[in-house]
């Protein structure tokens, strides 16, 4: 972590001064800890060798840290600015990059909340904002990361409580200017919003079937192959050996070959895509090898459809 320089301090009537509004001789206050703080304002120029950033200070050995204040600040303004959103039934649109499914996901941060709390104490935590809907249920959190990122025991319990975890990770206080843009694009939010597995109760993943026009590496005619990738599998692809029924349905509507073969090497029959023209089987590592790799740099046309959405527990991967 580089050297945080403060930008806010409180005048003496309360109200919060950016340093570049700050009036030398006027006296400031530390919003966390309430002690004088003393107006830096170089006299040299942006570029200049000595030149530091205007800001506020705190006197020596104050044990007060600008970590501290950023913390506290941008998490008082970011529940001060979620409540104003909900008295006025205004929406709050933010996004996020799901860590589950791999997709960004969208939606209205306020949907179901009624009441923000700083500071709330949960026995096991304290999370710096907690949300609770109409019920007084606390649907989800907002951790300010500075310096410290969540304990395992906290995310744990937001876990097992089905608390949503919403974390923002800040830097320096240009967070508090830009502090619609930091809640509106999260670091980290546990929820995916995809439909559920009836069987194992995890988000459903959302794949996408690629059909590769490609030449059959032993006749060397035009051919379709068919594949499945989705980044949340550990082995990314899928192979026609593991795909659902429908998916092998929909590989064949768009003219992917895909039948039972006899593999020497695995002592088994399983699907594979294979070419109309000279019967040839492409096993997942040919089919890797020779035609997923070629498409991905451009070397093979191909298209990508809608597969919907399937759980990991529906597939067998044997
Ligand atoms: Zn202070
Ligand atoms: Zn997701
Ligand atoms: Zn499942
Ligand atoms: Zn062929």
């Amino acid at each position: 972590m580089q050297d945080i320089k403060i930008t806010y301090s409180e005048d003496l009537n309360g109200n919060l001064v950016h340093i570049d509004s700050a009036i030398k001789g006027s006296r400031y206050i530390c919003p966390t800890c309430r002690k004088i703080m003393s107006v830096r304002i170089s006299r040299l120029q942006i570029g200049e060798k000595y030149f530091r950033r205007p800001h506020y200070a705190h006197q020596k050995n104050s044990n007060c840290s600008p970590e501290t204040v950023l913390h506290n600040l941008f998490k008082t303004k970011v529940a001060e600015y979620i409540q104003t959103k909900i008295d006025n039934k205004n929406n709050i649109n933010f996004s996020w990059d799901c860590e589950y499914c791999k997709d960004t996901h969208s939606g209205n941060l306020i949907k179901k909340i009624n009441s923000v709390k700083l500071e709330y104490y949960l026995g096991e935590c304290t999370p710096d904002i907690a949300l609770f809907d109409k019920d007084n249920n606390i649907i989800a959190v907002i951790e300010v990361v500075v310096t410290h990122k969540p304990e395992e025991k906290t995310l744990l319990y937001y876990k097992e409580h089905n608390i949503i975890l919403i974390q923002i990770d800040l830097a320096s206080f240009d967070d508090i200017d830009n502090l619609e843009v930091r809640l509106l694009k999260p670091n980290i939010v546990t929820l995916c919003v995809n439909p559920k597995c009836t069987k194992c109760g995890c988000p459903k993943l959302k794949l996408e079937l690629n059909i590769i026009s490609a030449n059959c590496y032993r006749c060397h005619k035009e051919m379709k192959v068919a594949s499945i990738y989705n980044s949340r599998y550990e082995i990314g692809h899928v192979y026609p050996e593991s795909f659902l029924p429908s998916e092998l349905e929909l590989a064949r509507q768009s003219g992917v070959i895909i039948k039972q073969s006899y593999s020497k090497t695995k002592h088994k029959s399983y699907n594979a895509n294979v070419c109309p023209h000279c019967n040839a089987f492409i096993g997942s590592y040919f089919l890797f090898e020779d035609y997923i790799v070629p498409s991905v740099y451009g070397d093979y046309d191909h298209v990508t459809l809608n597969a919907g959405y399937t759980c990991l527990c529906d597939r067998d991967f044997t």
